[in-house]
C-alpha cells in the first residue's frame, strides 16, 4: 500500500482547478511519504488518447511528479471483468433493463433516499427478465445487489461522511466497466490507500468504500478537497476564459496555485511540500478570476 494518486478523466484539458487538485493530491501523497501515481480515466466515450498525453504533459511542467508509468483505464478490462465475476458467483449482481427515463420515472420504495436507484430490476422472476430483455432489445447494465442504503466514510477534511450506497451499476450496458467499479478495482491494483480529489466526488465515496469492503480491500484514506468555482459561483469550465495551463502559462499558474492554498512566495511544488499543512488548507472553495 501507501500511494496517492490522481485520476483524470481526458475529456478536456485540465483547467487550473484541476491541476490545483492534482498539486494537492501530489502533497498529501510526498507529504506522508506514500508513492504517487497516475491513472487515466479513459472508459468513457467522451475521453481521447491526445487529450490525455496534454493532461500528463501539462501536470508534468507545473513539477507533478508520479512513480512508474501512467496506467491507462481502457487497458484494464480483463481486471474489471475478473472482478465482475467473482462479484457474479457471490450472486451480488443483477441485470438492469431501466433506461435512465425509467428510472427518473419510478416509483421510489418508502426507505429508498433521494437519488436511489429505485430498485425496479432487483427482484424480477426469470419469466419477468427474459420478457424486459425482449422488450427492451439492449444489453442490460449489471447492478451491485447492496444490503445496505448509506455507508459512512472518513474524510480528512469533511471528518465522519454518510452518503448514498443504492445498487448501483458496476457493468454499463455496452459491456464497460462502471466508474464506481473501475475507480475502486484500480485503487486496490495499484495499492492506494489516499484518495485525494474534487469534493464533487465526495457524495461517491460511501458506494466505492462500501464496494471496497465488500472486495475485502482495505479502505482507503480520504480527502475531498474545495473544488475552482468561476465568479458567479458555478464550478469552472473552459467558457470562463482563460483557465487551461497552455492559457494561463506554467509561472502564473504555479503562483496562482501556491497563492489559492495560502503560500503565496512558493514558486514550485517543492517549496510549496516545505510549507504544506493540510490542517491549514482553505475550506471554502477558490473562486478563480481569469486576468
Ligand atoms: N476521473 C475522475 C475525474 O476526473 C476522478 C476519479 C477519482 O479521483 O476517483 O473526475
Amino acid at each position: 500500500m501507501n500511494a496517492g494518486r490522481f485520476a483524470p478523466s481526458p475529456s478536456a484539458d485540465l483547467h487550473i482547478g484541476n491541476l490545483r487538485t492534482a498539486v494537492l493530491a501530489w502533497l498529501f501523497a510526498r507529504s506522508t511519504r506514500r508513492r504517487f501515481v497516475m491513472r487515466v480515466e479513459d472508459l468513457d466515450d467522451r475521453t481521447s488518447a491526445d487529450i490525455a498525453t496534454r493532461q500528463l504533459a501539462d501536470l508534468a511542467a507545473i513539477g507533478v511528479t508520479w512513480d512508474g508509468p501512467a496506467e491507462w483505464q481502457s487497458e484494464h478490462a480483463q481486471r474489471y471483468d475478473d472482478v465482475i465475476a467473482s462479484l457474479e458467483s457471490r450472486g451480488l449482481l443483477y441485470e438492469c433493463y431501466c433506461s435512465r427515463r425509467d428510472i427518473a420515472q419510478a416509483p421510489r420504495a418508502p426507505h429508498a433516499p433521494q437519488g436511489a436507484y429505485p430498485g425496479t430490476c432487483r427482484d424480477l422472476s426469470d419469466a419477468q427478465r427474459r420478457q424486459r430483455r425482449a422488450e427492451t432489445g439492449r444489453p442490460p447494465a449489471l447492478r451491485l445487489r447492496t444490503d445496505t442504503f448509506t455507508y459512512t466514510v472518513e474524510d480528512l477534511l469533511h471528518g465522519r461522511y454518510t452518503g448514498i450506497v443504492d445498487d448501483f451499476v458496476v457493468r454499463r450496458g455496452d459491456g464497460v466497466a462502471a466508474y464506481n467499479l473501475a475507480v475502486v478495482v484500480d485503487d486496490a491494483a495499484q495499492r492506494i490507500d489516499q484518495v485525494v480529489r474534487g469534493d464533487d466526488l465526495l457524495a461517491s465515496s460511501p458506494r466505492q468504500a462500501y464496494l471496497a469492503r465488500l472486495l475485502g480491500y482495505p479502505e482507503p484514506t480520504y480527502a475531498h478537497v474545495p473544488l475552482v468555482l468561476n465568479e458567479d459561483g458555478a464550478r469552472l469550465a473552459k467558457r470562463d476564459g482563460a483557465v487551461t495551463l497552455a492559457e494561463i502559462g506554467v509561472e502564473r499558474a504555479l503562483g496562482q496555485i501556491a497563492g489559492s492554498l495560502g503560500w503565496p512566495t512558493a514558486t514550485d511544488l517543492e517549496a510549496l511540500l516545505a510549507v504544506f499543512d493540510p490542517a491549514r488548507l482553505p475550506r471554502q472553495p477558490w473562486i478563480y478570476r481569469p486576468a
